[in-house]
């Protein structure tokens, strides 16, 4: 193993660290990190792995899945070359100022450069106490983690940026955790994840040295970052720089926010701490996928009165959380009026990324004005219905452009309403009228109806990481069964292909799982 994967330490080289080398809960100053080693798994073991991301980075293939590649994976076993720390960074909870957060339970052991050319670094998350575990335990879950191998895995394969994970390992270890935050805590089976990514780098990384009153840091960073994840931008320190680099994070964010809405993905806890620097969806957590389709759906128990990080929300969150970054980047420019100009853009340049997704989404060669109506009709019908996203979507490609009997096109997108028997003749009827007007649109259009559904298929996903798939499987991995856990993350590498006999993975949820928690609600307790 240790052959074969190549550990270059560029974050720890480059950049200032903290000169204290003890592990234990502290403030942190004019540090990127704090160098601290995983804490020993009693009897690690391995639930399962991609076989895909290990062949990526360079592992040889006879030690893909072996005991070593779990020793080294569960931060067992250390590899040569690598020099694991934990990453420096504040953030905006809530939409308050939190002060120093850090990597409470993560660990990056090092990069390692991808087959791709691309450098890797990889991050074990639940791998014990850090400098920045503030109250906590540096531990996580099988539950959350699971969700997140399975969660980051699925948005690579639907095409979203994300960050990836390597494996999922049982630690051997049990951890106490209140998972309803109700004063009764339970003993959970322990679990690490590998995470993957280019750089875990957080709006909230930079955050830290503004509030520390430490412009010298924060350049170093954000030269360091221009350097290594955007070499399209000339990391030459000059106030030019830093704004180029600012419109490309919000460019990346932006898109994002349309990836998200296209595949109906609820982040949960948009904290400016889990915004990632280059555009990817980071920190899985109480994330949840639309099922009903409501704009005013949050996942997250602790978010369910403030509905902040609603669905529908999400764009404008992220524009809020844009704002936390220039404010931090004014420290490097002399003039903070460009920073402002391209925050201005934001609104416009989301737009035209969720018009296209929207676009695709109702499988049209073009969307005019006179869509807009189409669009906001729809949304009402939706508002009305209680009606799964995805599946209608996937039912609304398949509706034939020639069929002029509406109640039959009703009928055909009915598997994907909740309760069919409790519509009204009033509420049929303008679901018929919106599908009237659908039809008629994409017959003026000249894509043939091949081409629609191809359009429509390869944006609108058939099977994704439902919330209630993933507690069965989590039920399952509880007791040591993987296999529902291995099936559902093959059937999640091709989202976009019907699988013969995967019905089960594109179901909508059932009505049991409607209340149940971890099915609708979740809480942060990881
Ligand atoms: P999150 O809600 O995952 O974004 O985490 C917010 C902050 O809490 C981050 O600094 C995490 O590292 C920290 N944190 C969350 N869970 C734990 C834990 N079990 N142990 C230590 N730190 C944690
Ligand atoms: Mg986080």
């Amino acid at each position: 193993m240790s052959s074969a994967l190549k550990f270059s330490n560029e974050f720890v080289d480059r950049l200032p660290g903290d000169p204290e080398s003890r592990n234990f809960v502290r403030v942190v100053r004019d540090s990127c990190y704090s160098l601290v080693e995983p804490t020993t798994t009693s009897k690690p073991s391995l639930i399962t792995y991609s076989q895909e991301l290990a062949e990526l980075l360079g592992t040889s293939p006879e030690k893909i899945g072996t005991e070593t590649f779990t020793e080294v994976f569960a931060g067992k076993r250390t590899v040569p070359g690598s020099t694991p720390y934990a990453m420096c960074y504040g953030g905006h909870q809530f939409g308050h100022w939190a002060g120093q957060l850090g990597d409470g339970r993560a660990i990056t052991l090092g990069e390692i450069e991808g087959k791709d050319g691309v450098s890797y670094a990889l991050q074990l998350k639940g791998s014990g106490l850090t400098p920045y575990s503030r109250t906590a335990d540096g531990l996580a879950v099988l539950r959350s983690s699971l969700r997140e191998y399975v969660c980051s895995e699925a948005m690579h394969h639907l095409g979203v940026p994300t960050t990836r994970a390597l494996c999922l390992i049982r630690t051997g270890d049990q951890v106490f955790r209140d998972m309803f935050y109700d004063g009764n805590p339970e003993l959970e089976t322990g679990a690490i994840v590998c995470r993957v990514a280019p750089t875990f780098l957080r709006f909230g990384s930079y955050e830290i040295f503004a509030a520390q009153r430490n412009p010298e840091v924060l350049k170093l960073l954000a030269d360091f970052t221009i350097q290594t994840q955007f070499p399209n931008i000339k990391a030459d320190g000059s106030p030019d720089s830093y704004v180029q680099w600012f419109r490309e994070v919000l460019d990346r964010t932006a898109f994002l926010m349309a990836e998200w809405w296209r595949v109906g993905f609820v982040h949960g806890v948009m904290n400016t701490d889990n915004m990632s620097i280059t555009g990817l969806t980071i920190d899985y957590g109480p994330y949840g996928w639309l099922e009903d389709f409501d704009l005013g759906w949050t996942p997250n128990t602790t978010d369910a009165q403030t509905k902040r990080y609603t669905f529908g929300k999400q764009p404008q969150i992220a524009k809020w959380n844009l704002l936390q970054l220039a404010n931090v980047l004014c420290l490097l420019v002399d003039e903070p009026l460009p920073l402002q100009e391209a925050l201005d853009e934001y609104d416009g340049i989301f737009e035209a990324y969720y018009s296209d997704v929207i676009r695709r989404k109702l499988g049209l060669q073009e969307l005019s004005d006179d869509d807009t109506n189409l669009v906001q009709e729809l949304y009402s019908v939706f508002d009305s219905f209680e009606i799964d996203m995805t599946l209608f979507f996937r039912l609304l490609a398949k509706v034939s452009i020639d069929t002029s009997e509406e109640q039959q096109l009703v009928k055909s997108l009915e598997p994907a309403l909740y309760n069919p028997e409790d519509i009204s003749r009033e509420e049929q009827v303008r679901l018929e009228n919106w599908l009237r007007t659908y039809t008629a649109r994409v017959q003026h259009q000249s894509l043939s109806q091949i081409a629609r559904t191809d359009l429509m298929n390869n944006s609108n996903p058939l099977y994704v990481p439902r919330n209630y798939l993933a507690q069965l499987a989590i039920d399952d991995a509880d007791k040591g069964e993987y296999s529902l856990l291995r099936q559902w993350t093959e059937v999640l590498k091709s989202p976009y292909q019907e699988q013969p006999r995967m019905e089960k993975f594109a179901a909508k949820r059932p009505e049991w799982a409607r209340t149940r928690a971890g099915c609708s609600m979740l809480s942060c307790s990881s």
